[in-house]
């Protein structure tokens, strides 16, 4: 079994509340939302960290972008605001090495970010 817990739950070995799904991309909520609205984009294909990205990888991380323009309009964030986020390495404060994005909203947010 993939160790991954991203990977896990691309497969449905865990469960996840699932906002959206395609072949190429998940969304779901954060376990431990720091925000009313708290998303992570998940490319499903195994990517551990945003220097990993490759030229094929362009057209699901545009993808990723446009499915959030969707779930922001869907949520009633357009106008209000929001914001998308990767964390890289230990500096950035990444713990799952699987290339995903925090989409969070509902509230205003602090920047910069502590
Ligand atoms: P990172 O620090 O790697 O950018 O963020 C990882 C995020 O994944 C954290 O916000 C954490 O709460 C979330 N997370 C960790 N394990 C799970 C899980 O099993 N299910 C869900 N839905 N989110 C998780
Ligand atoms: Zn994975």
């Amino acid at each position: 079994m993939n160790s991954c817990i991203f990977c896990q739950i691309v497969q449905k070995e865990i469960p996840a509340e699932i906002l959206y799904e395609d072949d190429r991309l998940i969304v779901f909520r954060d376990i431990k939302p720091t925000a009313p609205v708290h998303l992570l984009f998940v490319p499903k294909k195994h990517i551990p960290t945003l220097m990993d990205l490759t030229e094929e990888d362009a057209q699901v991380i545009g993808h990723l972008h446009l499915v959030s323009t969707r779930l922001a309009r869907e949520l009633g964030l357009v106008g209000r605001g929001f914001r998308m986020v990767t964390n890289y390495e230990k500096d950035g404060g990444q713990l799952i090495y699987h290339l995903h994005y925090h989409f969070l909203g509902g509230r205003p947010l602090q920047w910069p970010p502590g």
